[in-house]
């Protein structure tokens, strides 16, 4: 049975419940994991046998959505810089899963990851990698929670020996998760070029029949974009539509090379699209045309990527990036706005994961997804605009609780829902084994 927590004192900052409201003192009342009530303080009733968490020169945020990550490689981070995604992926990071990925391996650095989120604000994790299981109970026992989709392949990958009985692995996982209360499970088609039509339809087909979200890497690199195009004269998007994969349970990671028919396609289709702009930018993959997909109305959300190739999972970080870098990228000042980027971290991620009538905002009816923002740091003690100062100056270190499903699961920037020291230290050991 959840304890219920009145949150009070704190500046409510939830564009969708009406914006910032500015200097004006509120409560949340939430009961049971759910948000009950939100109000200015002065109608705020409190109750003896409620534990009260005073919110005092904090900014009150929805939980932010990690829109994509593979949360075991936390483990790989440092392991392989400097290189573009092939050359990372084929020489470095497949050769390293193959020897160290293992069940304990994903469960601890996936742990590892989770802590990493929490303390930057992440309260749910679109997750994709093997023995997902794995990660699944990771996330789960954090306190966090997570789509977490199994990975997809063509070729033996951990857990998945015999790639004839993939789907079946896929399968029975999907049929343990559904109906829990913050795990979602889901399907991941790595990508187009480990993965072959059959599979990626049948992959499909599962996620459909199960009424699973599917993702994929799609559209990352040039070189990607010009292979399925000499193979079936389609650009990756088209050629998906011609496998009939693209719907509104589909959501594309990357989407770098984007032309005008394959943004229209997408938006036709509401196909949605993860951008990941610190992975784009660190293997070299080019620019999403995150201004382009927005305007013509697809759905935009925002991931790290695995930390193998960001090498943070830190969204407040990333929000400044995609939002600079997209000025830099030819959509001048005005675009991307500080206000857009912080929606694809909380609504419109909430949308693209398909969550949006349980998080993504502060508002009654929803999940108790709340994270408490210390005002009294450097970035933050003068907010003349809370959006820049978010998005712009805001860094971890000015998280200081976290509410997950109405659960504390940090207080004060102390996790109390699992020992992250310990995570740290069987990651660590697991790291020994990588260098051998
Ligand atoms: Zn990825």
């Amino acid at each position: 049975m959840k304890k219920d927590i009145l949150l009070i004192n704190g500046l409510l900052f939830s564009p969708e419940s009406g914006e910032s409201q500015g200097q004006t003192r509120h409560y949340i009342k939430i009961a049971a994991g759910i948000i009950q009530d939100i109000g200015p303080m002065d109608q705020c009733r409190v109750d003896d046998l409620c534990p009260v968490v005073d919110a005092s020169g904090c900014l009150m945020l929805p939980g932010l959505i990690n829109g994509h990550c593979h949360g075991a490689m936390t483990l790989f981070r440092g392991l392989a810089d400097d290189l573009e995604l092939m050359n990372w992926l084929e020489n470095h990071i497949f050769p390293a899963e193959a020897k160290c990925v293992t069940p304990e391996m994903v469960y601890w650095s996936s742990k590892l990851a989770a802590a990493e989120m929490i303390r930057g604000g992440i309260t749910t994790v679109a997750d994709g990698y093997f023995y997902e299981d794995a990660a699944a109970r990771a996330f789960a026992d954090s306190g966090m929670r997570a789509v977490a989709a199994h990975g997809v392949v063509d070729f033996p990958a951990p857990g998945v020996p015999d790639p004839a009985l993939k789907f079946q692995v896929v399968s029975d996982f999907i049929d343990q998760w559904q109906g829990h209360e913050r795990i979602v499970p889901a399907v991941f088609a790595h990508s187009p070029y480990t993965c072959g039509p059959e599979t990626l339809q049948a992959a499909k087909v599962l996620a459909r029949s199960k009424g699973c979200l599917f993702f994929m890497h799609l559209a990352e690199t040039k070189q990607e974009s010009e292979g399925i195009k000499t193979k079936t004269g389609l650009s990756p998007v088209r050629y998906l539509q011609s496998l009939d994969i693209l719907d509104g349970s589909s959501v594309c990671v990357h989407g770098v090379w984007l032309d005008a028919e394959d943004i229209a396609l997408l938006a036709e289709k509401n196909t949605k699209v993860i951008t990941c702009p610190e992975s784009n930018m660190k293997l070299a993959s080019g620019i999403a045309p995150v201004k382009e997909l927005v305007e013509t109305g697809v759905c935009v959300g925002i991931g790290t990527d695995g930390a193998a190739s960001n090498n943070t999972l830190n969204i407040l970080q990333e929000m400044g990036s995609c939002m600079m870098l997209q000025k830099v990228s030819g959509g001048g000042a005005p675009f991307l706005s500080e206000k857009h980027v912080f929606e694809m971290a909380t609504s419109k991620g909430a949308q693209v994961l398909g969550l949006e009538k349980s998080i993504g905002s502060l508002e009654p009816g929803k999940r108790a997804d709340v994270v408490l923002v210390d005002m009294d740091q450097f970035g933050l003690m003068k907010p003349f605009d809370s959006y820049a100062s978010l998005v712009c100056s805001a860094s971890g270190v000015d998280v200081k609780t976290v509410i997950i499903n109405g659960e504390v699961v940090m207080d004060n920037r102390e996790i109390v829902s699992f020992d992250e020291k310990e995570a740290m230290s069987r990651v660590r050991r697991l790291a020994e084994k990588v260098r051998g």
